[in-house]
């Protein structure tokens, strides 16, 4: 007899961030319960946010857990629920596995900056995260983990970012499906996601569920546009990026129109030592990669290096950037500016006419980023009021999130009875969630974090 089946939208619904779902099988002493990712909810306004309430759940009683990819959103309060009794089984696909550690020790230190601020205790520290990292298992793509009796659970390509997964849970002959973070078709550096067959309940994200990106071409043609306007205006490109997957995809633009000489070779400051850490991952699995980047690593290109790159990890190799004189371009984190070092560079090099800013990735509301995104003349960094004189620019095409086009295609090919759309603020999901019903005849659901939906 199939069981009863709740799916619980604990975080992540309405929002992009803070991603984690639970899914309650059965019933009694017999109750299987499942969660897919434990993530971080992220913004400017931390205070206010809901990294340190209770989780509505007791850790204790969760069977397992499946991360879909190494993004904080997804995986930044799995430590907390380590810290807090969980002692079920954690699966993540190899590149995961080996992300997580190096993300959530970059966590780690970004919550407790952040806890102080608001005089509030970090949610975890370092032990709990050393505990966490121990305790994920790597499976990989497309072979099944048994969970419990008739409960089963496969980790698909979601071509988002390195070893990132669509989640698919079989419970007695019934298919939900978990898009997790999707990437756009063409991803790339990744193989573009897998459309997982007999999907019943389709859970997907809507990040740009009302937004259309520029393709890749458009955005590759912009970036050295960009640079070789850097270079005549003897002036610094700054790229605020995201340390995973945004980070690797411009080096291996810049490392391949270096090599065609379609760009010259001007200084590339990598400044940050998360990308480098992640980078290393990136190089240790080219069988993630596709297959076009796998071609260039079998013919003894290191897709993510070049000569003129230097990758600062001291903080003193990061100030020297600075007396770097000439056209430059420097890379650093947080991608949406609301950490990191960028905001040093921003501070530096925002009042003088010759920069050139260039936004690669989602900027959130409220984050500097944002600010700078939409125009503002002056910013506040780090309680210094800044000028802002650079040019500014934006392109969508290095997104590695599907788009409105891509979204609702992926519903169309797996063409599920019954969609919820999560992981994108209201706005984003109403607008997916009325394309995908307008499509096809299909109930869709946009639910509120903390409801429970029978499935
Ligand atoms: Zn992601």
């Amino acid at each position: 007899m199939a069981r009863k089946i709740k799916a619980t939208f604990a975080r992540g619904a309405r929002r992009v961030t803070g991603s984690n779902f639970l899914f309650e099988i059965g019933e009694g002493e017999d109750l299987v319960r499942i969660l897919v990712d434990c993530g971080l909810t992220q913004g400017e306004r931390f205070c206010e946010l809901t990294n340190s309430e209770p989780f509505s759940y007791n850790p204790k009683d969760i069977d397992a857990v499946f991360f879909t990819h190494a993004h904080a959103d997804h995986i930044g309060l799995f430590p907390r629920l380590v810290k807090e009794g969980f002692k079920g089984k954690a699966y993540a696909t190899q590149p995961t596995k080996e992300l997580m550690p190096i993300m959530l020790e970059d966590s780690v230190q970004l919550i407790a900056a952040e806890a102080k601020k608001c005089n509030d205790e970090p949610p975890y520290d370092t032990t709990d995260v050393e505990r966490a990292v121990r305790m994920v298992e790597a499976i990989p793509y497309e072979k099944s983990v048994t969970v419990a009796n008739g409960v089963v659970a496969t980790l698909y390509n979601a071509g988002h970012i390195l070893g990132s997964a669509i989640v698919a849970l079989d419970i007695d002959g019934r298919r939900i499906v978990l898009t997790g973070d999707l990437g756009r078709r063409p991803a790339a550096l990744v193989p573009d996601h897998e459309f997982p067959k007999d999907t019943e309940i389709l859970i997907t994200e809507s990040v740009y569920g009302n937004r259309v990106h520029g393709s890749l071409e458009e955005s590759t043609e912009a970036l050295l546009d960009a640079v070789r306007g850097s270079v005549s205006r003897n002036g610094t490109l700054l790229i605020p990026a995201f340390s995973l997957e945004r980070t690797q995809i411009i080096l291996s633009i810049l490392d391949s129109a270096i090599a065609s000489g379609s760009i010259p070779e001007i200084p590339v400051f990598m400044d940050s030592p998360l990308a480098a850490k992640v980078t290393e991952v990136y190089r240790r699995h080219p069988d993630f990669l596709r297959e076009e980047v796998r071609a260039r690593v079998a013919q003894g290109d290191d897709p993510f290096s070049f000569p003129s790159l230097r990758m600062t990890v001291s903080p003193s190799e990061s100030r020297a950037i600075s007396g770097v004189s000439g056209a430059k371009i420097i890379i650093a984190g947080a991608g949406m500016s609301h950490g990191g070092r960028i905001r040093r560079h921003e501070a530096e090099y925002l009042p003088q006419k010759n920069t050139t800013m260039l936004l690669v990735g989602y900027q959130v509301p409220g984050s500097l980023g944002r600010r700078i995104m939409d125009g503002a003349k002056e910013v506040d960094i780090d309680g210094q009021k800044i000028k802002v004189r650079a040019k500014v620019l934006k392109v969508g095409g290095f997104s590695a999130h599907a788009d409105r086009n891509d979204l609702v295609h992926f519903a169309e090919v797996v063409h599920p009875k019954r969609v919820f759309v999560v992981l994108g603020e209201t706005e984003a999901a109403t607008f997916l969630a009325q394309r995908i019903s307008g499509f096809y005849d299909v109930d869709v659901d946009v639910p509120r974090e903390g409801e429970t939906y029978e499935l």
